[in-house]
């Protein structure tokens, strides 16, 4: 499911800190897990060991670098609030 087709990703696309999840897309996954509590102790330098096993859950170890760097993507989006 791509942005074109996913209704939460097009309203994250208006505003990052929309509510609006579709369990099974990815990027909504990334967008959710950059929002996370795991994603806020690997942030503050708790251990980001979480945050990676939820990632390799998701995306697997294979693509593990490509889940991560949308998740940071989401994280440095959110942080700019827009
Ligand atoms: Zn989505």
């Amino acid at each position: 499911m791509g942005m074109n087709t996913c209704p939460a990703c097009a309203a994250a696309e208006q505003d990052p800190r929309t509510g609006l999840f579709t369990h099974g897309c990815r990027e909504c996954t990334a967008r959710n897990l950059a929002q996370s509590p795991a994603a806020h102790r690997a942030l503050t330098g708790q251990g980001a060991d979480d945050l990676r096993a939820l990632i390799v859950e998701t995306w697997g170890q294979a693509d593990y670098l490509d889940g991560r760097t949308r998740v940071w993507a989401w994280v440095e989006r959110l942080q700019k609030g827009k």
